[in-house]
């Protein structure tokens, strides 16, 4: 009898042994992230480029492209995969952090800007006015510049979020995170519904050029549970999924369940794609924000013939 070819064991812990070689990387070494760590500094801002030491850094620099992370380093939630400091009391969004992030953006000639946020529940707005003072002033410093938003869900505030909607991203992106099943263990406060319904409302605005939204695999997810959020993402009006490989950022954090294989990557990407999601960009190291550029360039030469 044939041997049933299998890429995903029913029991998704089942592959889970040695740290596979296709998860091995060697972190980027060079005068791009020197400088770039310099200005950091300089402009006393937080990268998730450098914060999370992206093993996608080099690239990304040298592309022109870069993620801020806006609204302070102390996030008001604690997800269980996240690095990021906890704080129920973070500090008040500071007036000139606008003027610096389009400053260092400037310094560094990026094309294309990358805008996240930690989530602000302390704040009546969520951080919607600074993530929009920001874009703003951004593109007010670099003429030209394409933005990308990775916002929180804002605690559900509709208003919170077309404050940053009105200001007309080129990408607005909010990440799902994981399946329906493991929303609860995986994230705090946010829900699996929630972040459908705030993908949805951003599409019907119809004033961004993409949405997008992102998952992390390796959690313990079935390959029917990621073809169900890859499905409930497109009906929300979803147009890029990206997907990576979930890597474990400290002993406090979610364990690695199972290792997923550049090949089920390949077979998710092309599963989203036969379903009529625009871009899928799935694989071990894709981050939400890697080669986010490109798809503003397809689109504007798309829109442009
Ligand atoms: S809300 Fe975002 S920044 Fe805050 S802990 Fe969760 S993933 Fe990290």
């Amino acid at each position: 009898m044939k041997k049933k070819l299998n890429i995903l064991p029913d029991n998704p812990e089942d592959n889970l042994g040695r740290f596979p070689s296709f998860l091995h990387r060697k972190l980027p070494k060079g005068n791009d992230l020197f400088e770039t760590g310099e200005l950091v500094k300089k402009y006393r801002l937080n990268t998730v480029c450098e914060e999370a030491k992206c093993p996608n850094r080099m690239e990304c620099y040298s592309k022109k492209t870069a993620t801020f992370l806006a609204l302070g380093s102390a996030c008001t939630r604690a997800c269980g995969f996240c690095e990021i400091d906890f704080s129920k009391n973070p500090l008040p969004p500071e007036e000139d952090e606008p003027e610096r992030i389009a400053q260092m953006t400037k310094e560094l000639g990026l094309k294309h800007v990358v805008i996240t946020m930690v989530a602000r529940d302390d704040l009546y707005d969520g951080g919607g006015a600074q993530i929009a003072r920001i874009i703003r002033t951004v593109r007010k410093t670099n003429p030209g510049i394409t933005v990308e938003v990775l916002t929180s869900d804002f605690n559900g505030n509709i208003g919170a979020l077309d404050l940053v909607l009105l200001e007309e991203p080129e990408i607005f992106n909010y990440n799902i995170e994981t399946v329906k099943r493991l929303t609860p263990k995986v994230r705090h406060t946010a829900t699996y519904e929630r972040t459908l319904s705030i993908l949805e409302y951003a599409s019907h605005k119809g004033r961004n050029q993409f949405i997008k939204s992102g998952l992390m695999l390796g959690l313990g997810e079935t390959q029917s549970e990621v073809h169900e959020a890859i499905h409930d993402l497109h009906n929300a009006g979803v147009e890029i999924i990206t997907m990576g490989h979930y890597l474990q950022p400290s002993k406090r954090k979610l364990s690695v369940k199972q290792f997923i294989t550049p090949e089920q990557f390949k077979a998710y990407e092309e599963y989203g794609l036969s379903i009529g999601v625009l871009h899928m960009y799935c694989g071990p190291f894709v981050r939400s924000s890697y080669n986010a550029d490109l798809f503003v360039k397809a689109h504007a030469e798309h829109t442009n013939t």
